[in-house]
């Protein structure tokens, strides 16, 4: 078996159940969406794409903290019901291959390299990215839109 020389850090579940709770008390900065695309709404939790029909909330997360010149927190998804978090973190979630862009972070958070899968290698990418020693991890984004997916780290 081929080790990997990544691991992929999907939402914690407790920042997801924290989610829940502020959308069933109608928190103004939780939207329950309803999914009405296979392809359009990736929950950060499973690292799955809901399907058409089922429930997703919309909040804004903080993927890089405040006090940072490339601080940024901006709009993710997660399945409005409890959904068991990615669990194979040693291999590339395979509904994430496409359209993902991807940002090298210092261990200060500053943004020192980033790329886009163009092809359906994004382990490549990764890999290349994770061998300048100055990258402390890389985050996976929409190239669409730019939103936050996941983070990935060394293994
Ligand atoms: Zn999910």
């Amino acid at each position: 078996m081929k080790t990997s020389p990544f691991r992929v850090v999907p939402l914690p579940t407790e920042i997801a159940d924290r989610a829940r709770r502020a959308a069933q008390a109608c928190a103004a900065d939780h939207a329950v969406v309803t999914a009405d695309s296979p392809i359009g709404y990736p929950c950060r939790h499973c690292l799955r794409f809901a399907k058409p029909g089922e429930r997703v909330i919309l909040f804004p997360y903080e993927s890089i903290p405040a006090g940072h010149p490339y601080s940024e927190t901006g709009p993710i998804f997660i399945h409005a019901e409890p959904c068991e978090r990615y669990s194979a973190t040693h291999e590339y979630p395979e509904d994430l291959r496409r359209g993902r862009a991807f940002r090298a972070y210092s261990t200060s958070y500053d943004m020192i390299d980033a790329e886009v899968a163009n092809g359906n290698e994004p382990e490549a990418i990764v890999e290349k990215l994770l061998r300048n020693p100055e990258t402390a991890f890389v985050d996976a984004r929409s190239v669409t839109r730019g939103c936050y997916t996941f983070r990935i780290q060394r293994a």
